[in-house]
């Protein structure tokens, strides 16, 4: 297949404080940072080979804006209409994260309706265990009722977020192969 075919924008979602960087940067590894940093928007490009198949992500950090202010609202609109996949974080140690989680499902699906876009429910920080205020039950239960996937990742163990990544490149695979 040609480059352009697998070429895929992750969007990651989520409250400030979670580690949505620090899963960004892990992500992005020793590449440099993409030149658009401008308005405070970071996004880091790289190709992974999963299953023996070449994919380049691009993930985009760009949720959170430097001004908390008026450019917010279209910068947010623009993140919900370019993905072609999500990674919603959240962090196990902070009940409230996980409710934003939802809420930002919910928003998704309103921006995206006919779409069948890959999303990724992904509780971080799962080393803090003696912080945890969200099980993994609970987690795995919210995705099964926001009909996506799910996975625990530590961005300070580097635990699972090579899985994430992957994970998420299968997804969007399987939805190009369903066509
Ligand atoms: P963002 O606001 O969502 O981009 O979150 P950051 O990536 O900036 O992380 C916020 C804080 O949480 C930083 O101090 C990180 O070092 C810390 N952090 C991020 N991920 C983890 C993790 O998996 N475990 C622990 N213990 N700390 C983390
Ligand atoms: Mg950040």
């Amino acid at each position: 297949s040609s480059g352009a075919d697998s070429l895929y924008r992750v969007v990651l979602l989520g409250d400030p404080g979670v580690g949505k960087s620090s899963l960004a940067n892990i992500y992005a590894g020793t590449q440099e940072k993409d030149a658009n940093e401008h308005r405070g928007e970071e996004s880091y490009e790289r190709t992974l080979t999963v299953d023996g198949e070449e994919t380049t992500l691009i993930v985009m950090d760009t949720w959170e804006t430097e001004k908390q202010e008026q450019a917010e609202n279209w910068v947010q609109d623009y993140c919900m209409q370019v993905g072609n996949a999500y990674v919603i974080v959240y962090s196990i140690t902070d009940r409230a994260s996980f409710e934003s989680a939802s809420e930002l499902r919910i928003q998704l699906r309103r921006a995206r309706q006919a779409e069948n876009i890959p999303i990724i429910l992904v509780g971080n920080k799962s080393d803090l265990v003696r912080c945890r205020e969200v099980s993994v039950e609970e987690g795995r239960g919210c995705a099964v009722v926001f009909d996506c996937k799910f996975i625990e990742t530590s961005a300070a163990l580097h635990h699972n977020v090579q899985e994430l990544f992957e994970g998420i490149v299968r997804q969007i695979r399987l939805r190009r192969d369903s066509k």
